[in-house]
């Protein structure tokens, strides 16, 4: 029997949520608060930049007033400390984020850990982890955070559901784990040394993958009908490759025959076709990122204010 899947459409969630906080934004104007992020981008790396450049636009376009920092990639762990300090202090700054990674030379946990837990928009401060784990207001991780809001606007059950996260890092598999389990799934987290990973993913209502390895998640390691998480972002670059994910798709060979490298996610698309729900990739969780910093920037300023967070 054919399966039809339903695609979980991560650009229009997102644009749904930019909407709502652009209304939150004016709401705030008219009180004569203005959100604020700044944005530390040390050095010149190209992904960063492009991450970056996006994060600022979006600001502009939702009425958030932003700042992009940018010392050179010589910079100290100490002269970043001061740097930090500066925008704790600063009055017209809710929001701060640092584009990682940083160079080697940089204390990058240190530097986490200075920004001040009600500016942290990454939600990467042990301060917000803590928040997260006791289930209290604060600022959680973009991505996982994004995960949830696809979940709950495409009114998919968590509650109760047999989720399976693989990956723990810190700013995905763990956090996305905790809100999970805050919305009463019942959690398992694997990672590279589960023994017999498909056994496990193959239990799931609710897979995340979150490792980082092209197209991982075989067909044969889900359950027909399952909700799929694919947090992946993986860049391949050989024809073969792009042949083995997407045989027979002529827009992607297009894409490849253009830039020379597509991109796909942590599943192979073979097990979408299984799935009751799927997010594509491109266009699924990547998208729900910046919306959700935006989102914080939103809950950071009205926070710190003390002013009531309505629905968020
Ligand atoms: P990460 O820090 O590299 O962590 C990868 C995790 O996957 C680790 O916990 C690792 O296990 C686990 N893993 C690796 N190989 C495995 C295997 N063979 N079997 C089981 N587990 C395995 O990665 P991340 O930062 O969480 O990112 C994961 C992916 O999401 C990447 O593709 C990244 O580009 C993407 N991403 C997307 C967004 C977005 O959509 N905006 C944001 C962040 C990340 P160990 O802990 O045992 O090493």
């Amino acid at each position: 029997m054919k399966r039809t899947s339903r695609i979980l459409d991560g650009i229009a969630i997102a644009g749904q949520i930019k909407a709502e906080v652009a209304v939150e934004v004016q709401a705030l104007v008219v009180r004569g608060i203005t959100p604020g992020l700044a944005v530390i981008l040390v050095g010149e790396v190209p992904a960063s930049q492009i991450y970056v450049r996006s994060k600022v636009k979006t600001c502009g376009e939702l009425g958030i007033f932003s700042e992009m920092l940018t010392p050179p990639e010589t910079i100290t762990t100490d002269e970043m400390l001061d740097l930090i300090a500066a925008l704790n202090a600063r009055e017209d700054i809710d929001g701060i984020l640092i584009q990682l990674p940083l160079p080697k030379h940089v204390n990058t946990k240190r530097l986490l850990e200075a920004v001040s837990p009600d500016k942290d928009v990454d939600g990467f401060h042990p301060m917000n982890v803590g928040r997260l784990q006791s289930g209290q207001p604060g600022l959680a991780p973009c991505t996982p955070a994004g995960i949830m809001e696809i979940l709950r606007r495409s009114d998919l059950p968590v509650a109760g559901q047999n989720a399976v996260i693989v990956g723990r890092s810190d700013i995905v598999g763990k956090p996305a784990a905790m809100m999970l389990l805050n919305a009463s799934a019942t959690v398992t987290v694997c990672h590279s040394k589960t023994v017999d990973l498909g056994s496990v993913t193959r239990k799931a209502d609710l897979l995340v993958a979150a490792m980082g390895r092209p197209g991982f998640v075989t067909a044969e390691m889900v359950k027909p009908g399952a909700t799929l998480i694919d947090v992946g972002i993986n860049r391949i670059t050989s024809a073969d490759e792009v042949d083995e994910f997407f045989p027979g798709d002529e827009d992607r060979a297009a894409t490849f025959a253009k830039r020379g490298s597509v991109v796909v996610g942590d599943i192979h698309p073979a097990a979408f076709a299984l799935a009751g729900a799927y997010t594509p990739v491109p266009g699924g969780v990547g998208a729900l990122t910046i919306a959700m910093l935006m989102q914080n920037t939103v809950t950071a300023a009205k926070l710190r204010r003390g002013i009531s967070l309505g629905n968020n």
